[in-house]
């Protein structure tokens, strides 16, 4: 019988999921991902986690409490650096930590070490670490990741063509619903973010479809390739040293100055410290080009109705600006 691998719908799922899915299928293992997230799988992590911790650390910790009867293992990677000299945020790093802590009755966790910072060398050794856990066979191993990463790299080149990912939730559901109707929109705004903020619908309170509803199209940083996003902060003052800080100001200052956007809504975790960091650098620049920017910061506490009161205010804003010509505050 095949071993079954739960990967829960949290946190990096939404960056990876392609490639760990290609991987583990090409070496015979089933893979279970938990569902959207919903109320339970919320109750469940913030039951399971610790309070201080922010809301996507606590959502993720309700999909492995979900998963955790149904698999054989659980594959929770513990993500140090992903990018030659920059660090993943501290909660990346502890989170097999904290999920080995908080939840009791757990499977094999799979916590594989992924630190690039000093090279990419590394990653053979996290590849062949989490294989063995299916075969010995070191070349199976390598040639499934191979398969896998050169679709994943597919993938990610769609996205930078204004491709939505295929896996994310709330945007467009196939890219010919996306074509029909790319020309219907009034307006573009930035949805930014960390990608689990963005594309979990759930805790965002589908903002994305709350905004096509309202004639307005969704873009994301997804669309934005990675020269463009490394181009636009090597730039700043001081490095980014954050891999998901250079994707989310980047993308949003090479978005700015394209003028490709009519206003940005950032969806920040309450507590998060980089988002207060990032935020307030895409905030400065919005500022100087005359963008209108809005700040939703969401938690287990945040209500759905407080959500549509915001943006429709912000939207109410756009089109006041609109027919009165950039005659208006830059903040929503
Ligand atoms: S970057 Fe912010 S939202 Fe993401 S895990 Fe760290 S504290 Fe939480």
């Amino acid at each position: 019988m095949k071993q079954k691998i739960g990967i829960p719908r949290g946190m990096f799922y939404y960056d990876y999921y392609l490639l760990w899915e290609r991987f583990f299928d090409n070496l015979g293992v089933e893979v279970v991902v938990s569902p959207k997230t919903n109320k339970d799988i919320l109750n469940r992590g913030i039951h399971a986690c610790v309070d201080e911790a922010c809301l996507p650390v606590k959502v993720f910790h309700g999909h492995v409490d979900y998963l955790k009867d149904k698999v054989d293992c659980i594959f929770v990677p513990k993500f140090i650096s992903i990018y030659k000299k920059e660090y993943c945020c501290p909660k990346h790093l502890g989170l097999p930590d904290m999920i080995k802590h908080s939840i009791d009755g757990l499977p094999e966790i799979i916590d594989t070490q992924i630190n690039l910072r000093k090279s990419n060398r590394s990653l053979k050794k996290s590849v062949l670490y989490t294989g063995k856990y299916f075969t010995r066979s070191s070349r199976k191993i390598l040639k499934a990741f191979d398969e896998a990463y050169d679709q994943f790299i597919q993938y990610t080149e769609l996205m930078s063509r204004g491709i939505i990912p295929i896996h994310a939730v709330g945007l467009w559901e196939n890219l010919e619903l996306k074509k029909s109707h790319n020309e219907d929109y009034r307006s573009q705004i930035l949805l930014l973010g960390h990608s689990y903020n963005i594309y979990d619908e759930y805790i965002n309170m589908n903002i994305a479809n709350k905004l096509k509803k309202n004639g307005v199209k969704p873009i994301t940083v997804e669309m934005v390739d990675d020269d463009t996003i490394r181009y636009h902060t090597s730039k700043l003052s001081k490095r980014m040293f954050w891999t998901h800080g250079q994707k989310i100001v980047g993308g949003a200052f090479s978005l700015i100055d394209a003028k490709a956007i009519n206003g940005i809504i950032y969806i920040s975790s309450f507590g998060c410290g980089l988002d207060s960091v990032l935020m307030e650098l895409v905030e400065r620049k919005a500022k100087e080009h005359n963008v209108p920017f809005t700040l939703l910061t969401i938690d287990e506490q945040t209500g759905e109705a407080g959500i549509n009161t915001r943006i429709e205010a912000f939207l109410d804003m756009l089109e006041w600006r609109d027919t009165n010509e950039d005659n208006f505050s830059t903040y929503g």
